[in-house]
This record gives structure tokens, C-alpha cells and sequence, in this order.
């Protein structure tokens, strides 16, 4: 049988628009120490555009959008929706493109043209163990700490047998744009207020993510975690004794989701995400987190 109190709890949730999967987690949700928030898409509108461009020298700016919106053909990443709109905008021809293969966490790859292009992150060159050259590095390191990720286009060679060369070399930087939601300022301050530590868990470099917890006031940042080990940074908390929640969106966040105490799936989430959630948070409100807590903790006293 359900306990009275879980049963109160759970119809008074849902009609605030929060789904309970897992009746005990919102009986433990009084209790949380930690909530780790994925930062793409939960903290962030996570809708990105390319505001600046730089390139090496034989490469002009609409060829490097050209190519790299022709490897995010197939990519439902919102870094590869910003390219894409980036060509649509700028009207350069999209050449076409074979072979697609997503790296989690990391970009994606295509042939284009004879030549093997990628396009991601600091991961994606750390994985090519290819170093970008002093400009691109500049415009990178500048892009980072106004907040912008930065995303690069690289040439992997230009074999015939589709093989990738040896020498992996970074040919544009796209600076992309994602905005705050004006809720994560308030759930930020919020948490606090209920003596809850604050986390931010991401994929992203650790110039954006400093920058983002920084103007959010959160305590801990994880960046560059690859997806892989997001769950790793939050066995990581509970091993400190703490009782943690994760929110997040993407498929990338459903093991993070599972290892927490409580997992909690917001707004647009990934059926993948929902699945390994205890809670669902249909409104896309991060505030909802708050007020999960603030029921939980509600309820329990009123039985007492
Ligand atoms: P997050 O943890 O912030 O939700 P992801 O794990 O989805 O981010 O991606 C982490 C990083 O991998 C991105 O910041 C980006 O650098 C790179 N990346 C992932 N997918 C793509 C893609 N389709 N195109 C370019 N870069 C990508
Ligand atoms: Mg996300």
C-alpha cells in the first residue's frame, strides 16, 4: 500500500505539473543536500546561434559554414540546427555529404567532398589530438569568456579510401551564443534558500560552464564531462555523503538521471530522459524544482 502521505503528495504534484514516476522520491525530495542541473537546454534556452566566425587563412567564412552545415545534416543537436540556420542566413550552397557519424559529447563527422570534415568542441580536438593554431585559439579563448561555446570545423585529410590521416587540422571557429533562462537565476537563489547546494553538470567547455555558474551563483561546476561520466561526478557527490538530485533534458543525461537519488526530467525532455526519470517537470520551469522541494517538505510536516 502507498503510504497516505506519499498519496497526498503525489495528486498535489501533479497538479502543479510535475509527474511522479517513483512516489518515494518525492517523500525524499525534503532531504535533498545537492541538485545537479545538466546545463544545455535546463539552465540554458539551449537555442544557439553562430554571432562570430574566424577562420585560417585559405578558408573564407561562408565556406566554413558550408562545410560544416553539410556534416550537421543529420545531427539533431541544437549546436547543429545554429549551423544550419547560419547557411540558410549567409544563402551558401550546402554541399552534400556521406558517411555521417556522431561522437557523443564530442561533434560529428562526415565526408564532404572528398575530404573528411569534423565539427565539435574542446573534446573533439583533445579525441583528434589536434591542436587549433594561435588565431583560432585567440578567437576561442576570447569566445569563452564572454560565455560562448565554441565549436570547430576540422579537416581530417583528404584520403580516397576514407580512412582518417593522421594530421587533423582546425580550419574555422564558430562562436555560438546560447542565453540564460531567466528562471535559473531564481531557482539558483531559491535552492539556496532551502540550504541546497547547487551543481552544473556539462558537456560544454569549462570557459562557458565557468561563466554561466559564475552569473547564476552556482557552487560546483563539472564541465567537459563527457556523457559517459556525467553519472561518475554524481556517484561522486553521494560517496561525500550527499543526497542528490539531477535535472536534466537530454539523452545524454538519462545515466546521470538514474545514478541520482532523485532524477528529474524537465519540460522537453528526451523520451530517453522521461524514462529514467523519478520526476517529470512538464512545465519546463527549473522554478519547479523549488516548489517540488518546497511540497515535499510541506507534506512531511503537516503529518508530523
Ligand atoms: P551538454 O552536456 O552541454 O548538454 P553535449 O554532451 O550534448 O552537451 O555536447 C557536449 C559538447 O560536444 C558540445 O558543447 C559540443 O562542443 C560538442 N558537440 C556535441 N554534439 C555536437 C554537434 N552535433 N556539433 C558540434 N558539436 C557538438
Ligand atoms: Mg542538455
Amino acid at each position: 500500500a502507498i503510504p497516505l502521505v506519499v498519496a497526498i503528495n503525489t495528486s498535489l504534484a501533479a497538479r502543479n505539473g510535475m509527474l511522479v514516476r517513483d512516489r518515494i522520491a518525492m517523500e525524499e525530495a525534503r532531504n535533498l543536500d545537492t541538485i545537479v542541473f545538466d546545463k544545455t537546454g535546463t539552465l540554458t534556452e539551449g537555442e544557439h546561434g553562430v554571432v562570430d566566425i574566424a577562420t585560417v587563412d585559405d578558408i573564407d567564412e561562408d565556406d566554413a559554414i558550408a562545410r560544416a552545415a553539410a556534416v550537421e545534416g543529420d545531427s539533431e543537436h541544437m549546436i547543429a540546427r545554429a549551423i544550419r540556420q547560419a547557411a540558410v542566413d549567409r544563402r551558401v550552397r550546402v554541399p552534400d555529404s556521406t558517411d555521417f557519424e556522431a561522437m557523443k559529447g564530442r561533434g560529428v563527422r562526415a565526408r564532404v567532398a572528398d575530404e573528411t570534415i569534423s565539427v565539435g568542441g574542446p573534446n573533439l580536438l583533445r579525441q583528434l589530438d589536434a591542436g587549433a593554431p594561435s588565431s583560432l585559439q585567440r578567437f576561442a579563448d576570447e569566445a569563452g569568456e564572454n560565455g560562448q561555446t565554441v565549436v570547430y570545423v576540422v579537416r581530417e585529410g583528404e584520403t580516397s579510401d576514407g580512412t582518417v590521416s593522421q594530421h587533423a587540422e582546425p580550419i574555422a571557429a564558430f562562436a555560438m551564443a546560447d542565453v540564460i533562462r531567466d528562471e535559473s537565476y531564481r531557482v539558483v537563489d531559491s535552492l539556496h534558500e532551502l540550504e541546497i547546494e547547487v551543481a552544473m553538470l556539462t558537456g560544454d567547455s569549462r570557459d562557458v560552464a565557468t561563466a554561466v555558474a559564475d552569473e547564476l551563483g552556482i557552487d560546483t561546476v563539472f564541465a567537459e564531462v563527457l556523457p559517459e561520466d556525467k553519472d561518475e561526478k554524481v556517484r561522486a557527490l553521494q560517496k561525500q555523503g550527499k543526497l542528490v538530485a539531477m535535472v536534466g533534458d537530454g539523452v545524454n543525461d538519462a545515466p546521470a538521471l538514474t545514478r541520482a537519488d532523485i532524477g528529474i526530467a524537465i519540460g522537453s525532455g528526451t523520451d530517453v530522459a522521461v524514462q529514467s526519470a523519478d520526476v517529470i517537470l512538464v512545465q519546463n520551469n527549473p522554478m519547479d524544482v523549488t516548489r517540488l522541494v518546497k511540497l515535499s517538505r510541506a507534506s512531511y510536516r503537516k503529518m508530523q
